[in-house]
């Protein structure tokens, strides 16, 4: 009978299995017949970003960005002047989320979306706060003109 090498994803030695047409096995005997709860735990609870990297993590390893929602957003909000207020600091928040990666799609999706929202208001306060600027100026301009 054919075997094959498998590494035991809870001790990660390495063992022989026989080839078969069935899944292949995750654990080596000993771990399949004595779990340990403990390390079984440890290893169903840890992030899934310290596991397996997030496709946005390969995309970035390429691009040489860690985190590249994170530094788009922080581009973004930088030129737009409001990467220091309370709308930006949540759409960082939420970029950083995101590039953390270990979503399901769905929660993925409605965190882009949120990011996405967020970034909007981010813009749309960037805008009120030069209407607010421009409105103040005039206000100034008109005090000056009223003859101080
Ligand atoms: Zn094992």
């Amino acid at each position: 009978m054919k075997v094959k090498a498998y590494a035991c994803v809870d001790c990660h030695t390495t063992f022989q299995h026989p080839l078969s047409r069935g899944r292949p096995p995750i654990r080596c005997p000993k771990c399949r017949h004595n779990p340990d709860p403990l390390r079984r735990k440890a290893v169903r609870s840890a992030p899934a970003l310290t596991v397996l990297p997030t496709a946005a993590e390969r995309v970035a390893e390429a691009a040489g960005h860690a985190e590249p929602v994170l530094a788009l957003v922080q581009a973004e909000l930088s030129s737009a002047g409001t990467l220091e207020t309370s709308t930006g600091a949540i759409a960082v928040s939420l970029a950083r989320l995101l590039d953390a990666g270990g979503h399901t799609a769905s929660s993925a999706a409605s965190l882009a979306r949120e990011l996405r929202a967020t970034m909007a208001q981010a813009c749309k306060d960037e805008e009120a706060s030069d209407a607010l600027d421009t409105m103040a100026q005039r206000w100034r301009d008109r005090r000056k003109a009223d003859g101080a």
